[in-house]
This record gives C-alpha cells, structure tokens and sequence, in this order.
C-alpha cells in the first residue's frame, strides 16, 4: 500500500484538505476560512482521523507567508489584512498537532509544483503559474526549482501601464491602478463594470480589455523569466473567449520582438489552462507533503 499523505490549500475564503497518495485517490474536504481557532480545528478534525497513518503534511498558503526556514516566524502568515489571520503560526500548529512533518510555500508556487508533477508544467525546467480571481498571484519554476527569492513572487503586483480609455481608479490598497492585481482581477473587473465578473457577457468590452491587461502582464513575465510556458488559472479565466483573446494580444503586443517557435507559431500550447484544473493548489500541497 502506498503511503498516505495530507495537503492543505489555504485559501482567504476556503481551506481544501485532501488525503491520499496521489491526485487520483486524493479525498477531499472543504472547511470555510473563519476565524484562524475555528478554522484550524476544522481542519486538524479532518487530519486526526487519519493521523495514524499519514506520513506527512503539504501546505499550499495564501500570503504573505515566512518562508524563510531560519526565521522564528517560519511557516507563518505574516502580515494579511484578512482579520485575525496577520501572523498564524500555521505550520507550528498543523506540525505540533499532528506530529508529522510539514512542508509549506505560497499557494500558487504550490499550484506550478502540482503542474509540474502532474498538469501542464510537466517535463518543462522553466514555466509560470499564474491565477486571476480574487487575488493575482503567480509561482515561478526556475531551472525545475520553485524561485522564492528574498521573500517570494509577488506576481499579482507587477505594475502596469493603465489603458489610456482606462479611467478606473484601481482595486489594490496598496498600489491602487498602478498593479495588475489592482487593474485586473476579478473584484476590480466587478467594480469596474457594475457587474461582477461572471455575469459579465462574452460580448462585452470589459473582456477585451482585460486581455489587453493580461497580456501586458504576460509580456513582462515572458521578458523577466523567459519561460518556456505560461499555465493561466483562477475564476477569472472560466471565461471562455479570454484565453483565445490572450494569447492574440500577447502576440500582438510582443510584436515578433522575442524569437521563438514556441510563441510565433505554437501560442496555443504557450500559454495554456492548468492541466489539474482548479485542482492545483491541494495537490500541489500533495507534492509538498511528499517533499517534506
Ligand atoms: P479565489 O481567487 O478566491 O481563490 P477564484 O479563483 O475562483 O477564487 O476567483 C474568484 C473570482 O473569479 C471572482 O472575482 C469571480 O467574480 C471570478 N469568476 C468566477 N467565475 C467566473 C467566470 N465564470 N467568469 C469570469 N469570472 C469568474
Ligand atoms: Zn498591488
């Protein structure tokens, strides 16, 4: 029997929790994001059934999280504005509670690790992960490892240029309509058009728009990190003529400048949906548990 391993996706509305051994068997279970005392014993209920036999505990996390292994706040959300969460000691309390060893990363370099075992980023040394939806946010494979750098990517913050027609004054609270996150996730669409993102029709302008944003993102990153793919995640892209429209401006706005057949002539397998669907992220603590 292969060994059983527990992964967590934790996330500013829902925790995931999975069990199993590999994405095929993985059980899971949602627990609402609450309060971190509600939210955690939700959570350690659903592992203490299993503690016997799992060997350990993958956590994908939302951020800013400590990664940094020499630092006393190892494993710790830091500063969040999400009430009551600015420094959880999430990692402390998942590892002295279950007894098992506990890996942790961003939830989206959690994401690009479970594509790369078994999505989209498979076989490839150099690829990004990005998700549009609440939040934007990204992880980095470089040359087959995660980057985390001095803390960790923090691709939702990239600034961009705003679309001269653009009038719209930004949803980031810390950069306003200078980040894309600011300019292009799903609640800034939502309070740029009236409408929230999902009821917003194919036909609508916001969608060229927010490919034009997307793009201009996707630009940079293909410049920063040379990457030999691009997996586009998050609710946002549940809109089916985004992709088609993205890859088009992406094109369009690198004009010829970088030379490769992967982006002249193959955009459609460039830049890609995630393989695991939204299922990246807690097989992707999956991997992380296997690793810890
Ligand atoms: P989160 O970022 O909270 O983990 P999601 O990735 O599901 O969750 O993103 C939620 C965002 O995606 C919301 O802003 C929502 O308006 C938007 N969204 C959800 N479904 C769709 C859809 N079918 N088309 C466009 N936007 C969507
Ligand atoms: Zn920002």
């Amino acid at each position: 029997m292969s060994a059983i391993y527990g992964a967590i996706e934790a996330g500013g509305t829902k925790f995931i929790c999975g069990l199993g051994s590999s994405p095929d068997d993985l059980q899971l279970c949602r627990v609402p994001t609450t309060t971190p005392e509600e939210t955690l014993s939700q959570v350690l209920g659903f592992f203490t059934q299993h503690k016997i036999t799992m060997k350990a505990l993958g956590v994908a996390s939302f951020g800013p999280v400590d990664l940094n292994k020499k630092s006393a706040s190892y494993g710790s959300i830091t500063s969040t504005p999400k009430p009551g969460w600015a420094n959880t000691d999430l990692v402390g309390v998942l590892s002295s509670r279950l007894e098992i060893p506990v890996g942790v990363d961003t939830d989206v370099n959690g994401a690009a690790l479970g594509e790369s075992v078994w999505g989209s980023g498979q076989g490839l040394t150099d690829f990004i992960y990005l998700t549009v939806g609440t939040g934007i946010g990204g992880g980095v494979m470089v040359n087959g490892e995660l980057l985390h750098g001095l803390v960790h990517p923090e691709l939702g913050h990239i600034f961009l240029p705003q679309r001269p027609d653009d009038k719209y004054s930004g949803k980031c609270p810390f950069h306003a309509n200078q980040c894309f996150e600011g300019l292009a996730s799903g609640p800034a669409m939502a309070e740029r058009w009236g409408v929230a993102a999902e009821n917003l029709p194919e036909n609508h302008e916001a969608w060229k728009m927010q490919a034009w944003y997307l793009a201009r993102a996707i630009c940079s990153l293909v410049c920063s990190y040379s990457p030999q793919r691009i997996i586009l995640g998050g609710g946002v892209m549940e809109q089916e003529g985004l992709l088609p429209m993205v890859r088009r401006e992406v094109l369009s706005a690198l004009n010829g400048y970088v030379q490769h057949e992967a982006i002249l002539n193959n955009i459609e397998s460039y830049i890609v949906p995630p393989g695991l669907g939204n299922r990246a992220g807690v097989v992707g603590a999956l991997e992380l548990a296997k690793r810890a």
